[in-house]
């Protein structure tokens, strides 16, 4: 199937669940818990990340540098319907196309425009990262990213789990 098309797909299939899913799945007190927690780890991760300085820095190169820089448009193929799906039951509207031409899907005219990211978005710090930043301010982070990365994880085994048990895998 084309890129493009696999990402559609993908967001469509997020918007269903929601609409199927949305308040049964929120009122799931187990759920609730985990993406709670999960909310809490990314926004400890965006406060280190301001903290070092980074959003400045890659969202000039995410939005100014042709093709995305690391956003890459072939990323957003990564993004199945799941993670899509704790994005919009955190509050995030999926828009509706890249802002910026071969860019990735998900990438708004500020920068990534998701909360809930797939682990290389987390994780990955370019070779200049290293170089210009505080080696300390990078260690918590990547720490901090793991913690992030873990409740992630514990919210996509539920709903595996939970679409598995009513007939939606
Ligand atoms: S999801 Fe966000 S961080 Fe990841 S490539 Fe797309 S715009 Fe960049």
């Amino acid at each position: 199937m084309d890129e493009s098309l696999l990402v559609e797909n993908s967001v469509q299939q997020a918007r269903q669940l929601y609409k199927d899913y949305r308040e049964k799945l929120m009122s799931e007190s187990v759920f609730v818990t985990l993406l709670k927690n999960y909310s809490s780890e990314i926004e400890r991760s965006s406060r280190l990340m301001v903290q070092a300085g980074l959003p400045d820095f890659c969202g000039y190169c995410a939005t100014s540098i042709p093709g995305g820089g690391c956003c890459g448009e072939h990323i957003a193929t990564w993004y199945d319907p799941h993670l899509l799906l704790l994005n919009m039951l955190m509050g995030i509207e999926i828009q509706d196309k890249s802002y910026y031409k071969d860019s990735c899907r998900f990438l708004g005219r500020n920068g990534c425009t998701l909360k809930a990211r797939y682990h290389f978005c987390v994780n990955y710090l370019c070779q200049r990262i290293y170089e210009k930043f505080d080696k300390k301010a990078i260690e918590s982070l990547r720490a901090q990213s793991g913690k992030e990365l873990f409740a992630c994880w514990q919210l996509e085994l539920f709903l595996a789990d939970y679409f598995k048990k009513n007939g939606r895998d």
